[in-house]
């Protein structure tokens, strides 16, 4: 892409950063093809070719509008067009730098801010998502059903088997909303590492992965949780734990953008990097043959897997969670579109909810059309999203394997 950039864009870090990732984009469209936002609103600015020209327009000092803030607030964060683009172009690093200057060049409505606040202040604590779905669950009845369809069901009390101290440990990252929500997934993690001889050991000291704040354009929010969470894991891991293990791909994504979060402080930036490098999904650490030595489905059910956008476009590990599922002997039925995203995007559905819902029941259309006994996915944001119309057939992956542990062990 051709630009002409002031010197005060090309001497700033982050402006010097996203010429650079611009300037590797040659404007060939292909990322439009399989960008869900394109495709279902049919506009140049809601695809990603177009968002990265409405970037290089800011920082070609042209007017920032609010048209800029619309076009930009409806990206998904998917990444399906970083896997599908030719040149390389890092377009969610681009984006994530492009936030927080937009933020700073128009001032959004009086409901919108509010309603970023007030997912600030939830989101990120267990304890206050918990009273706040507590209390929602009691007015559901009275809510229209959009509203009420955001809604959690009352999570199951979570069998924890607790902790069986091993030689081989990693820590794992409780996460923030799955902790009051899901509470059964990492319980279902932690029985499934004991059983491969890996403690998975927890840190009530550590917190959210900071992503919510992050994709709202709060840098520095989100600097805050990543320090907190290096402070809290710095010591076991120098005493040899040997990875971070997260249940859910969008958080994990975000610790292993931590490097680049971190990158100009001085004290965190080299252990925020080591960190980053050390991220793992469940899949990546788990040997699927091991696993099936442990458990096996005694009858073939027929799964649908969704891959969240995190893991296929972020993490490129989906095919080794399917290759796990196999191995304990579930099939997996044909979802079309598989690389389309479900519309949840983290805070996405709350603020976004005709593209967030267009694309729930796209998703759940492709899901179902195989006639799946159940649907299982490794994300609480993508988890909690198909539930809303989908129930409680939708699982993670690691909760439907833990019930099949094979006699004996
Ligand atoms: S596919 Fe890549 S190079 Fe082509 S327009 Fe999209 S971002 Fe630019
Ligand atoms: S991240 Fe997803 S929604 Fe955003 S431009 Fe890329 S493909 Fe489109």
């Amino acid at each position: 892409m051709r630009a002409k950039f002031s010197n005060e864009v090309l001497a700033s870090p982050s402006g010097a950063e996203m010429t650079s990732i611009m300037r590797a984009c040659v404007h060939c469209g292909f990322c439009n093809a399989t960008c869900p936002t394109y495709q279902i609103k049919g506009d140049e600015l809601d695809g990603p070719r177009g968002r990265i020209y409405l970037i290089k327009s800011m920082l070609d000092d042209a007017p920032v509008s609010n048209s800029t803030q619309v076009h930009l607030d409806r990206c998904l964060t998917c990444r399906s067009c970083e896997t599908t683009c030719p040149s390389g172009v890092r377009y969610s690093r681009l984006l994530e730098l492009a936030r927080p200057m937009v933020e700073t060049k128009v001032r959004r409505r009086p409901w919108d801010r509010f309603q970023r606040w007030l997912i600030r202040l939830v989101i990120p604590y267990p304890a206050r998502f918990a009273a706040l779905m507590a209390v929602a669950r009691i007015l559901k009845p009275l809510m229209p059903r959009v509203l009420g369809e955001l809604v959690p069901a009352a999570p199951s009390k979570a069998n924890d088997s607790g902790a069986v101290v091993r030689s081989r440990q990693m820590i794992l990252l409780d996460g923030c909303v799955q902790q009051s929500a899901a509470p059964s997934i990492n319980a279902a993690a932690r029985d499934i590492f004991n059983q491969l001889e890996i403690q998975l050991r927890s840190f009530p000291n550590s917190g959210c992965c900071g992503a919510v704040s992050y994709h709202l354009g709060e840098v520095a929010e989100a600097q805050r949780y990543a320090k907190n969470n290096i402070d809290a894991w710095t010591d076991t891991l120098e005493a040899g734990a040997e990875a971070i293990v997260s249940t859910s791909t969008g958080c994990a994504v975000m610790l292993k953008e931590y490097g680049d979060l971190l990158s100009e402080n001085p004290v965190y930036a080299e252990r925020a990097k080591k960190i980053a490098d050390i991220v793992r999904d469940p899949c990546e650490v788990i040997d699927p043959q091991a696993l099936s030595r442990i458990y096996q489905a005694q009858s073939v059910p027929r799964i649908a897997f969704h891959a969240p956008c995190t893991m296929q476009h972020g993490m490129d590990a989906a095919s080794k969670a399917e290759a796990c599922l196999r191995a304990v002997g579930f099939e997996l039925t044909n979802v079309p579109d598989g690389h389309l995203c479900c519309g949840s995007a983290g805070s996405y559905s709350i603020l976004q909810p005709d593209l967030a819902n267009r694309l729930l029941d796209q998703k759940l259309t492709a899901l179902e059309s195989d006639a799946p006994a159940k649907i299982v996915t490794a994300n609480i944001g993508c988890l909690m999203h198909l539930q809303r119309r989908a129930g409680p057939q939708v699982l993670h992956w690691l909760e439907l394997i833990r019930p099949h542990r094979v006699r004996g062990h």
